[in-house]
């Protein structure tokens, strides 16, 4: 394996302020080295022009500016999402994906460019219907390899990401640690400048991790993934509901409302059989009331070697429509890009299947 550098992403101007301090230079060296990673974007140390010669090198030898190298970029065929699978240093594959705004898509939250990135190699929640629980987890990605992808995706798309979904591979509140600096990095105005309110975190209901994030203190929106609205369905499809069961998950959240300032956003994905029955509407409905959520349904995609099946678009429609009638304000998504295995995890998985 080559030998692993440290990314300089994930450094915040204090901290290049101390390692540009101890390497002998004064502060405003890192004034100018926020402005070469940031503003500039350059990959590449000795593009600095501006810096001593042998600080480019002392700061080559050791830090790396991509800690990720693209090495696939599939375009769906009925939309313009385009999704990436990019290789680490140590030769794991994290995925993302680049969604351009619906065509005339307006009001206050509106964005040009959505991406959806990962925060782990895999997940250790298996939940059922997900691919990116297969085959478990393999490790958390640093703060730099969640900047990494956002910083490829810009690279890719040649133009600012606006909008960042946390819903690509991983439980972001299991990774806490590089969950929060990532975030900071994220909403500096000196370096990637995406507000808490473009940044939408989905958990499949960590209470500790929803905690710490809640203390955090930032306005950033909240997705949960609730698939059940009983325990009895959500411990089928997801094994964390034994861990935070329901009674423990809703107090989570009405905290989170009090200090939060957005709507919570209930993740449902639709399964036949499983909780896309019409008595298991009522019962979402109930649960979304008194949480003054809103509600996203979103029929299931078909993953490889799972058994679920997508309900018929009726019975979707159906689903939807009684939420509507309990005044739940809801959305249906179909996933953008099927074609291209637009659900987390799938294309590593393809891929590491393939290895196999
Ligand atoms: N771990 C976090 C974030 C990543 S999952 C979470 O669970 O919320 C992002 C979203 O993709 C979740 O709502 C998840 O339930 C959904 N998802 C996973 N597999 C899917 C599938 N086969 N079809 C549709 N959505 C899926
Ligand atoms: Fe992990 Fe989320 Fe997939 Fe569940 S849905 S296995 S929590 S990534």
């Amino acid at each position: 394996m080559p030998e692993m550098k440290e990314c300089l992403l994930e450094y915040t101007r204090e901290a290049l302020v101390e390692l540009l301090g101890s390497l002998g230079h004064k502060p405003f060296r890192a004034t100018q080295l926020m402005e070469w990673i940031w503003k500039h974007r350059v990959p590449d140390f000795q593009a600095m022009s501006n810096l001593p010669p042998a600080l480019r090198d002392a700061l080559q030898a050791r830090f790396l500016l991509r800690p990720l190298q693209v090495v696939e970029v599939s375009e769906s065929t009925t939309g313009s999402t385009r999704k990436f699978l990019s290789r680490m240093q140590d030769g794991h594959l994290v995925e993302s994906v680049i969604i351009p705004a619906a065509v005339g898509q307006g009001g206050a939250h509106s964005s040009r460019l959505t991406l959806c990135v990962s925060s782990q190699v895999g997940c250790a929640f298996g939940c059922r219907f997900c691919a990116s629980g297969l085959l478990g987890l393999t490790r958390n990605l640093t703060a730099s390899e969640i900047l990494g992808q956002i910083v490829a995706a810009e690279e890719i798309a040649g133009e600012r990401v606006d909008n960042l979904v946390f819903m690509g591979m991983g439980e972001p509140l299991a990774n806490m640690d590089n969950l929060l600096p990532a975030l900071t990095q994220i909403m500096d105005p000196h370096a990637l400048n995406i507000g808490a309110r473009h940044i939408t975190i989905s958990t499949s209901g960590n209470v500790p991790g929803l905690r710490r994030l809640a203390a955090f203190g930032r306005p950033l929106r909240l997705a949960v993934s609730l698939h059940g609205a009983s325990d009895e369905v959500r411990s089928q499809v997801m094994p964390v509901n034994r861990k935070w069961p329901l009674g423990e998950l809703i107090p989570a959240l009405q905290e989170w409302n009090r200090t939060g300032k957005h709507m919570i956003t209930l993740e449902y994905i639709l399964i036949q059989d499983v909780n896309a029955m019409l008595p298991e509407a009522h019962k979402l409905a109930r649960l979304a009331r008194s949480l003054n959520a809103k509600v996203n349904l979103i029929p299931y995609n078909t993953v490889e070697g799972l058994p679920w099946v997508r309900p018929s678009e009726a019975d979707c429609k159906a689903f939807c429509r009684a939420l509507v009638a309990e005044r739940v304000p809801v959305t249906m998504r179909y996933e953008k890009g099927h074609d291209i295995n637009a659900a987390c995890g799938q294309l590593r998985l393809r891929r590491e299947q393939q290895r196999s």
